[in-house]
């Protein structure tokens, strides 16, 4: 693939699917290129579109304006961000060799739904996980719960992300209220449940893992420092990098993180989230695509998960080495209101070490994500101290 100018014959085109401030940093790295983006989500105004050549609103999920749109561009390659799409288009424009889908449509099939994931590593891969079963039902939950889960355990919709619909049960009593949030929090209705028993880690890792081209001229595996991080309610709320690990915890991740993405295939970098404990490691789950706890490569490395995605699908070379130590903390909304400010900026940017990246997104809620803090340090401590610091110094307005 010969980079070449945008809104020029020679342009390569890249579509992205969703656009918020993961697709938007991958927006950015690919500008620096000489890319053509065209930024897709459903609603204006989201981040990725505010820094792309064109946009569209539509419904990702609606098969037929996804083919329309896809059609209509004519991309050289189709980036999805989020899971929620219509995947079927994806498998056709793979099939019909319209576009090249990143990595591949098939793990975005498998990947947006915990089922086709969990499948994948623990059945076919045999790679260590918690363990599982699948309920249509409350009955069918408790027959499960009964036959070997145990408490405490997880219930999270199969068709779902960022902790909605999911809660973790002590004991009986919890099952009744697991099943009903299940039902309000899945993508779809009347959805099938995944119980996992509870792996009572030390900490939790993303090992961020590049399939890209290599010295051999093939697609060879690189790993980034694994990334620490810290989850509430299904959400990540910070993270740092490198997370210290035992030599043989270490191994056993990027073994798993090999095998995970080789069954995935193709090109880009995905993000395997992995539970440790001393020197055992299972896996969790992959993003096919940057990762959220990633944003603090945005500081950490000289190359961010943004842009080694970005040279990843363009068939370019990367470099995967930690630059210095940090942390990234989440600026929440803090209330439900359209065209926030944010006040205090300043006290954040004049921490040492750090740095803010604002996604403007047009509407706040209380609980979404509208920003993070960077912030680097002498040691991770340091790193998402300072971090933290600056995150609560931004207060939205
Ligand atoms: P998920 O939506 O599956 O990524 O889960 C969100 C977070 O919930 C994870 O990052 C963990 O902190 C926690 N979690 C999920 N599954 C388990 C499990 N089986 N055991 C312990 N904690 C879990």
């Amino acid at each position: 693939m010969k980079l070449g100018t945008p809104l020029s014959p020679t342009s390569i085109k890249v579509m992205l699917l969703g656009s918020g401030e993961l697709g938007k940093e991958v927006a950015i790295s690919l500008q620096r290129l000489g890319v053509e983006v065209i930024a897709v989500d459903r609603y204006a105004h989201a981040p990725a579109m505010q820094v792309a050549h064109r946009s569209h609103v539509i419904a990702m999920t609606d098969a037929d304006a996804l083919r329309a749109v896809i059609l209509a561009e004519r991309p050289h390659l189709v980036v999805p961000e989020i899971e929620a799409i219509a995947t079927e288009v994806l498998a056709e424009i793979e099939r019909d060799g319209i576009a090249e889908v990143i990595p591949t449509a098939r793990a975005t099939q498998l990947t947006m739904n915990r089922e086709g994931i969990r499948r994948l590593a623990a059945e076919e891969l045999g790679l260590p996980t918690s363990p599982f079963a699948f309920a249509d039902s409350l009955d069918a939950l408790q027959a499960a719960i009964a036959g070997g889960i145990g408490y405490p355990c997880l219930v999270k919709p199969v068709m779902s992300s960022s902790g909605k619909g999911q809660s973790t049960l002590k004991s009986a009593q919890d099952i009744q209220a697991a099943w009903d949030y299940s039902q309000a929090g899945g993508r779809v209705k009347g959805g099938r449940i995944i119980v996992e028993g509870f792996i009572d880690f030390d900490y939790e890792i993303t090992l961020l893992t590049v399939r890209a081209i290599g010295p051999s001229g093939s697609v060879e595996t690189f790993f980034c420092e694994p990334i620490g991080h810290r989850q509430v309610n299904g959400d990540y709320v910070e993270s740092w990098q490198p997370q210290p690990m035992s030599a043989m915890a270490l191994a056993k991740a990027q073994d798993i993180a090999r095998k995970i993405t080789d069954g995935l295939g193709g090109r880009g970098l995905f993000g395997v989230e992995l539970f440790v404990k001393g020197d055992a490691v299972w896996f969790s789950e992959v993003s096919p695509r940057p990762h959220d706890t990633g944003l603090v490569t945005l500081r950490t490395q000289r190359l961010s998960e943004f842009d080694l995605h970005a040279r990843a699908i363009l068939g370019l070379p990367v470099d995967t080495g930690l630059d210095r130590i940090g942390a990234s903390a989440v600026i929440y909304g803090g209330k439900d209101a359209v065209g926030i400010a944010y006040e205090g900026v300043e006290k954040a940017l004049a921490l040492p070490g750090s740095d803010i990246r604002l996604f403007g997104k047009p509407e706040a809620f209380v609980r979404r994500r509208m920003g993070v803090a960077l912030a680097s340090g002498a040691t991770t401590d340091e790193a998402r101290a300072r971090a933290k610091q600056a995150a609560d110094c931004v207060k939205p307005i």
